[in-house]
């Protein structure tokens, strides 16, 4: 437990901030080099898929279950076996499933840039209409946000709550036709950790958005991620979109990436028929057919969504102790603090600290400058800019303990360094 730094005066915060400068000059005398800016799984995590690696012909045949040779062209929607696991995941049919490649991020792109050039639902592409903007729910994922910045489709923050993203907010912008969409990742958040309430998901189901081509990119990123026995629960979208005639505003999106390996796993995306119909029009000009020996590799691990648990709570188990020592020494050197709170969250990657208002830059250059590399601040936020300056996102996955230990001591440290400079209102204290 920490003691309240709002509580000290003038004098007592120039005696603390020298006592955090002397610890500070010990880690930069100490010389650490610790890179934490990405999810990156570890490789103790990656050694968990070795097996498929060494599948080959033996082990998997060269025939998906419809008798296709998956070595040749074709099945461009994906070998059934795969389509099927992915649709247990989603909880849609196997009809509503297209695999991919290897990355979501790359069909979600795909799919942003099909409605900005062709448009979505016979509407004219987004980006003949005047000034399209997209729903960026903030603290969020970057390369979301990069996706609308490249096709210079302005973003609107809508903050994130326990709840889901703030639905009010949401509601109210929706009734604007020049809204086409938003990003989500409704389970386990990048970087909150944040799971959408069952009302939420009903909400955004209800939507009534003014734009008839409205689109919500549903990224289930970190939909099998859970860290413990006790989950959190996703309600389906799909269902809930039934219910309220709303399945064409829905496209989700998921992989292996962080369930076998980032760039050699499988990607797929669930959609509505109108919408498969769409995406599969254009994905025909785009490609003859994707790696369906990768598809036949993994549907052969993995039979179910059942194998993909079994297979997620083995990496649960690797990443636990990592979450568990960031959160330890965030407890010990922040709580009672008033300067800063964070997350503690049930699965995915990440833990979002909020650090004092106007102070994260500050925390990034103190760390780097003593070895610590942090994901770029302001990345969670559209343009990388936060407005408050505040969120900082932590990555513990590809650390081990031992650095982790550090890397979170010495970001307490800055965290500390930065609002003693705050409050004494000058910048630079070193
Ligand atoms: N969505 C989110 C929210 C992510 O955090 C990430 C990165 N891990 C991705 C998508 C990228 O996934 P993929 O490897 O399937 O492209």
């Amino acid at each position: 437990m920490s003691r309240s730094y709002s509580s000290m005066d003038k004098k007592e915060t120039e005696r603390v901030l020298s006592e955090l400068v002397c610890r500070y000059k010990e880690f930069l005398r100490s010389g650490v080099s610790i890179n934490m800016t990405r999810g990156r799984p570890s490789p103790a995590q990656l050694d968990l898929s070795d097996d498929l690696l060494n599948a080959g012909r033996d082990l998997l045949g060269v025939t998906a279950l419809d008798g296709v040779d998956c070595r040749n062209y074709g099945e461009l929607e994906g070998i059934p076996e795969c389509r099927a696991l992915f649709a247990e995941v989603f909880g849609v049919e196997t009809k509503n499933v297209v695999i991919g490649g290897v990355s979501s991020l790359s069909l979600m792109y795909d799919y942003f840039s099909q409605c900005c050039t062709h448009g979505t639902g016979g509407c004219e592409p987004w980006l003949r209409q005047s000034e399209p903007k997209f729903i960026a729910v903030v603290p969020g994922y970057d390369r979301h946000f990069a996706i609308a910045e490249h096709f210079g489709v302005k973003m609107i923050s809508v903050p994130m709550t326990p709840e889901g993203p703030d639905m009010d907010a949401v509601e109210s912008l929706v009734k604007d036709p020049s809204v086409k969409g938003m990003f989500c990742v409704p389970k386990y958040s990048n970087p909150d950790g944040v799971t959408y309430s069952p009302a939420c998901v009903e909400r955004l189901a209800s939507m009534k958005p003014a734009a008839k081509d409205f689109r919500v990119i549903w990224d289930e990123a970190y939909v099998l991620h859970d860290l413990y026995d006790e989950s959190d629960e996703l309600a389906n979208i799909f269902e809930a979109a039934e219910r309220h005639d709303s399945k064409d505003h829905f496209v989700a999106f998921a992989s292996t990436s962080k369930v076998t390996f980032p760039g050699g796993g499988v990607a797929a995306l669930a959609a509505s028929d109108n919408n498969i119909r769409e995406i599969l029009s254009r994905m025909r000009v785009q490609i003859i057919c994707n790696d369906k020996i990768n598809q036949l590799r993994h549907a052969h691990f993995y039979r179910t969504k059942e194998d993909l648990k079994r297979q997620m709570k083995k990496h649960a188990a690797l990443l636990r102790p990592k979450f568990g020592t960031v959160l330890s020494v965030l407890r010990t050197e922040l709580d009672g603090s008033e300067i800063a709170s964070y997350t503690s969250p049930r699965g995915g990657y990440f833990i979002s600290l909020d650090v004092k208002v106007g102070s994260a830059k500050r925390v990034g250059v103190l760390c780097k400058e003593a070895g610590l590399l942090l994901t770029p601040i302001g990345a969670t936020y559209p343009y990388g800019v936060d407005p408050t300056d505040s969120n900082i996102r932590i990555a513990p996955s590809c650390l081990s303990t031992e650095d982790l230990r550090t890397a979170s001591e010495l970001l307490c440290l800055c965290v500390k360094i930065a609002a003693c400079e705050r409050l004494l209102g000058r910048e630079e204290a070193l």
